[in-house]
């Protein structure tokens, strides 16, 4: 730990896409810092955070990236998909639209991205149980006819958020080793 001079193997490129205000800044908190903020947001613009560990005895650092506001204007470039290997489509179970959006940006996203991307299907916010507004049947036949991995999770109770992004990189390692 605390050496800088860490050879690094492998640098894998993430980006998390979905609705406005699903959670994908705290899900990123969460992975990268281990932090649920709750008071959110405040720039505009497209940012990364970044997280190394290791995978199959090889030095790997995720660069996670954010939207950071941009898809509340639609205004995701294709600058934010270049170099991108993983893709994380992330929904809020409790908000239905944000689920029967998922199709669009799956769209997006394959209309932007490299052919082998790997891409994983989020229900954030598993929190909210009671509230829930997405069965978890719908999204996993949705997954299954779109090819993608899929996993509940919430980034304020830290549940499954460390499993999902292990699960989409070691997917990612697999594929390129
Ligand atoms: P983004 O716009 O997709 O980046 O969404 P944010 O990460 O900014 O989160 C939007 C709102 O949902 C904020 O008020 C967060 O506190 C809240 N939120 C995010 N993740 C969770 C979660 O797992 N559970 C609950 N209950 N709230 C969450």
């Amino acid at each position: 730990y605390g050496d800088y001079n860490q050879k690094i193997d492998y640098v894998f490129k993430v980006v998390l896409i979905g609705d406005s205000a699903v959670g994908k800044t705290q899900l990123l908190a969460r992975f990268s810092r281990n932090q649920f903020n709750v008071d959110s947001k405040a720039t505009i613009g497209v940012e990364f955070q970044t997280k190394t560990l290791i995978i199959d005895n090889k030095t790997v650092k995720a660069q996670i990236w954010d939207t950071a506001g941009q898809e509340r204007y639609r205004a995701v470039t294709s600058a934010y998909y270049r170099g991108a290997v993983g893709a994380m489509l992330v929904y809020d179970m409790t908000k239905r639209q944000s689920f029967d959006h998922m199709s669009r940006w799956l769209e997006e996203l394959r209309g932007h991205a490299d052919t082998n991307i790997v891409i994983m299907l989020i229900g954030n916010k598993c929190d909210l149980g009671t509230l829930k507004a997405v069965p978890t049947e719908d999204a996993q036949e949705f997954a299954q006819r779109e090819n993608l991995f899929f996993m509940e999770t919430s980034a304020l109770e830290s549940t499954n958020v460390e499993t999902a992004f292990l699960t989409i990189l070691t997917e990612i390692y697999r594929l390129i080793s």
